[in-house]
């Protein structure tokens, strides 16, 4: 049988929400896929393939890949297994992160070191080893997952909106190092996305957001579309940053927040 695969997708924290949709839609678009979340959740893993074989006919080839983003080899032993069962990485979204809420005084450093170290160091580590098998095919997309609190520092957020104006600076100085090997570097920067995450913050304790509607209130009274965004939102921009059509956009962490307002 003559392969019409546009290509091998990598996502990170693809067992819910966000990493989820992105998955089903590049399965759409004609990828095959690396699907990653840490090993507790092979099973959402297992059943997203089973989920993207029902619907594609068994046409779309997936590779559950647990691993936990932060550890370096398990990243480097991720990627090797994707490239040998798929037989390359052509996109890498690194989608994983986990969010924690407390105000400033209260953060501790264990929880700033989780927040970072998913955050920032596994998005990193993506990066670093997706550009390693792209560079010698001189091509590639590689996409992190920045937020609205990576552009607006964010009361209670403090770990989390560090993580994500990192991941900014790290997407920005990758794509200009990887630019002349045909790789873009790109993020999604999402606003209030109805995830599991999305409920975390909802239901935090904190004073910021209780007079307005808890954290959804605030975020749909603060967006011009007046919603939240869905996990599909995400999934057809990352579809569109992965194409070949996008070559011309790099370095950028691309608002997709409905029109976030803070006037
Ligand atoms: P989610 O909590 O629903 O899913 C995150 C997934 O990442 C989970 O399946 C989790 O198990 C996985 N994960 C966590 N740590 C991991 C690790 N060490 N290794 C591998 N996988 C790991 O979150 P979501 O809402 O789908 O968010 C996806 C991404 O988008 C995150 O980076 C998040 O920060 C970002 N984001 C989300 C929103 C939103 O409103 N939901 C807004 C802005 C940015």
């Amino acid at each position: 049988m003559i392969s019409n695969s546009k290509g091998v997708a990598l996502i990170t924290g693809a067992g819910q929400g966000i990493g989820r949709s992105i998955a089903l839609r590049l399965a759409e678009d004609g990828f095959d896929l690396g699907l990653n979340d840490i090993p507790a959740n092979k099973d959402k893993l297992s059943q997203l393939a089973v989920d993207i074989a029902g619907k594609h006919g068994g046409q779309r080839r997936t590779h559950v890949v647990p691993a936990d983003v932060t550890v370096e080899d398990d990243v480097k032993i991720m990627m090797e297994t994707v490239v040998k069962e798929l037989g390359g990485l052509d996109v890498m979204v690194a989608n994983a992160g986990i969010i924690r809420t407390a105000p400033l005084t209260e953060t501790s450093v264990a929880d700033w070191d989780a927040v970072l170290a998913v955050n920032v160091r596994g998005t990193f580590l993506c990066y670093k080893y997706a550009a390693q098998h792209m560079i010698p095919r001189r091509k590639g997309r590689i996409i992190g997952a920045s937020s609205l609190a990576g552009k607006i520092g964010t009361p209670y957020l403090s770990a989390y909106s560090a993580s994500k104006f990192a991941v900014r600076g790290l997407t920005q100085s990758a794509a200009v190092e990887l630019g002349r090997f045909g790789i873009t570097v790109n993020a999604y920067a999402p606003g209030g996305i109805q995830t599991d995450m999305l409920a975390e913050l909802h239901t935090a304790d904190v004073e910021w957001t209780k007079n307005e509607g808890g954290f959804y209130g605030m975020m749909e009274s603060r967006a011009a579309s007046g919603t939240l965004g869905k996990a599909d939102d995400i999934a057809s921009l990352v579809s569109y940053l992965a194409s070949e059509e996008a070559h011309f956009i790099t370095g950028q962490s691309i608002s997709i927040d409905g029109g976030i307002h803070f006037d």
